[in-house]
């Protein structure tokens, strides 16, 4: 590594632990680094690179954008946003749409979308309830909503307006409504992201619905992580019946151009006002057309089918290969969304595992996160498989 990107060198600001690796350019579900080594990508960018590196009809619809179009600002219409918010909304089974450009400001959106629908029923300190070991960003609200202490020590005062029970826990949820009349909605992810892929009971959605119907709550659904196609359905709480009133849209969805989304329908509809929010970038015609060819290209390619086929055969693999291995504790997840939890902490394991040419990531400290881009194939997955799980029977053999 050249000694001008070392950390104590850089002007970058020191918030990430950066892995001393840098890469010139990818294709599909591999990338190279500036020494010309070769990875496989198991992580997308974070459940970014939807389409995997360099697919040439998203480089190609954008390099087409570029030469007419960015920005112009939402002070005009802007066709390419209609066009991406009606196939969303049509997807989704909403009605509207919020552009923005992340996951913390798409929830953000949501937040502001909950208060006002507080307000307009005079509820002066209208709450939000949140779960345990949530991730819903690092913004002032997000990170209060977030049920991590890591991410909030130190930017006290918190945001207010926040009540936290347990995840996957429905009798909470009904203590909460029983003695609270401030809450006007639940946010809560289909499945947990930065907390350990952690997965809810079947009905877990449904009977919340039940309740959100019952006490007149939206039902607001951070499907930033787990939506556009990972877990094998377009959006994870497509695996149930339901519907949420909100839902937020950021990471895949626009293959690594910066997109977020939130989304409203039913009673969250019609909320907001000119005024009420806005972004200058958000929804900008590049960001949109990157939205369009991402859902084109999973419509056309068939791309949910294969995350939930490459992930079933993962999931199989995976367990089949580790589960009664000493010091694993549960491997689970949905589609392409994958978690193995380890009885220890494991983040030496992803400098291990690059070494070997091989990106991935762990959360919560012990949980092995898999995230591969949902072109993933079977072969690749089998390559990852014959990577990772002999990375893991060696580490837990030498901590035993
Ligand atoms: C990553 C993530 C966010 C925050 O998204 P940013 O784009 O980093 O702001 C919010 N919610 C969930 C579930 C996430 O995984």
């Amino acid at each position: 590594m050249p000694p001008y990107v070392m950390q104590s060198m850089s002007h970058l600001m020191n918030t990430y632990a950066r892995l001393p690796v840098s890469f010139t350019h990818g294709k599909g579900v591999w990338l190279w680094d500036s020494n010309g080594k070769r990875y496989l990508d198991a992580l997308s960018g974070i459940a970014v690179n939807t389409l995997g590196h360099a697919h040439p009809r998203l480089t190609e619809n954008l390099a087409k954008q570029a030469n007419k179009l960015i920005h112009v600002s939402n002070l005009y219409q802007v066709s390419e946003q209609e066009i991406a918010a009606e196939k969303l909304c049509t997807l989704t089974r909403m009605q509207q749409a919020f552009f923005c450009n992340s996951g913390c400001e798409a929830n953000e959106a949501a937040i502001k979308l909950a208060r006002l629908y507080g307000h307009q029923q005079d509820i002066d300190n209208p709450a939000i309830i949140v779960m345990e070991k949530a991730f819903h960003g690092r913004t002032l609200a997000t990170l209060s909503a977030t049920g991590n202490r890591k991410v909030q020590a130190g930017f006290e005062p918190l945001v207010k307006g926040f009540v936290r029970v347990p995840y996957n826990d429905l009798d909470a949820v009904q203590q909460v409504a029983e003695h609270n009349h401030d809450v006007i909605a639940v946010l809560v992810e289909p499945i947990q992201g930065e907390g350990g892929i952690r997965t809810l009971d079947i009905h877990y959605l449904e009977n919340l619905r039940k309740i959100c119907d019952q006490y007149n709550w939206l039902l607001m659904l951070d499907e930033v992580q787990c939506g556009i196609g990972r877990t094998g359905k377009w959006f994870a709480h497509q695996h149930t019946g339901i519907l949420p009133d909100v839902m937020t849209l950021a990471k895949g969805i626009g293959s690594g151009i910066p997109v977020g989304v939130c989304l409203a329908a039913g009673k969250a509809a019609n909320i907001f006002k000119p005024g009420n929010h806005g972004s200058t970038f958000g929804g900008n015609p590049l960001a949109c057309v990157a939205v369009q060819t991402t859902l084109t290209v999973m419509e056309q390619d068939q791309l949910i089918q294969n995350a939930a086929t490459v992930g079933e055969f993962l999931l199989r693999n995976l367990r089949s290969r580790l589960a009664s291995v000493a010091g694993v504790v549960e491997i689970r997840g949905q589609g392409l969304m994958i978690g193995i939890e380890l009885n220890r902490n494991c983040l030496e394991l992803v400098r291990h595992a690059l070494d070997e040419g091989l990106l991935i990531n762990v959360t919560d400290e012990k949980v092995i996160r898999l995230l591969p881009a949902i072109i993933f194939t079977p072969d690749e997955a089998q390559q990852l498989l014959d990577k990772l799980c002999p990375l893991i029977i060696n580490f837990l053999a030498q901590g035993s």
